[in-house]
């Protein structure tokens, strides 16, 4: 039987003044499934990330979870329903340490409940001495993986991740990958903005193209990232 979506964006228009940086997306997110935004910068990927978690309110369009309107919700209360996301500029606690930032998560999150902190750690590959040192001056693939650990700390239901191995090593976004597969196939429903086509077509179940706040292609990503022809030049 075919899974229901857990997250819909119907009709989302968004602004900036008076630019329009939406312009009606429709979009589902759906349980155990990796759904990928790809696009050319500006396209509007990161504020329909914002209009999706709350910190951007929307023109005009409803967000729904569940089946339940909360376009009109505050972010924080989105992240306590269990939308959790990280952001395209990092957005650690540089002078908590790792754990703590992991923590801070926890508390903002859809549960409060330290085995699920040792969970994001441990899976994230956080719990060894690392964990002890502060944010401040790790490297970036480290910082990325505290950033999704501190998301995936509250048990989140869906997982917005917004260009998750930019400043990534090959290596690094293996480990990345192998993650996020794991997650989807706990039932995590997850929304994923990369530029990295290579990973987009090895994780994605659907893939969306953006181009000037619209929804242009949408399917699965073998037939999507070949119509787009130039799979490089495209970042
Ligand atoms: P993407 O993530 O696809 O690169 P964004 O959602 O960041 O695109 O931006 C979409 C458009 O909105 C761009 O033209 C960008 O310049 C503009 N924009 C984004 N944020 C703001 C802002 N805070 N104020 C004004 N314009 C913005
Ligand atoms: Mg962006």
């Amino acid at each position: 039987p075919r899974v229901s979506p857990l997250l819909t964006a119907r009709a989302l228009h968004a602004r900036y003044d008076g630019f329009t940086a939406l312009d009606g997306v429709d979009l589902d997110v759906t349980p155990g499934q990796v759904t990928a935004i790809v696009g050319p910068n500006g396209a509007g990927k990161s504020t329909l990330f914002h209009c999706l978690a709350g910190t951007h309110r929307p023109a005009r369009g409803r967000v729904l979870l569940g089946g339940r309107d909360i376009t009109r919700l505050p972010a924080h209360t989105r992240t306590r329903l269990g939308i959790a996301r990280t952001f395209q500029q990092l957005a650690v606690f540089p002078t908590l340490t790792v754990a703590e930032n992991v923590r801070v998560g926890a508390e903002q999150g859809r549960v409060t409940d330290p085995a699920a902190v040792e969970r994001a750690l441990s899976l994230l590959g956080l719990d060894g001495p690392v964990r002890a040192l502060p944010a401040a001056g790790l490297p970036t693939g480290t910082l990325r993986r505290v950033e999704l650990a501190r998301a995936l700390a509250g048990a989140p239901r869906v997982l917005l991740l917004d260009e998750p191995a930019a400043g990534l090593d090959t290596t690094e976004v293996a480990a990345l990958t192998r993650v996020l597969k794991a997650l989807a196939a706990d039932g995590t429903a997850l929304l994923v903005v990369e530029h990295d086509l290579d990973l987009v077509a090895d994780l994605a179940d659907v893939v969306h193209v953006m181009t000037a706040g619209r929804v242009v292609a949408s399917g699965p990503p073998a037939r999507v990232l070949d119509s787009l022809g130039a799979r490089e030049g495209h970042s």
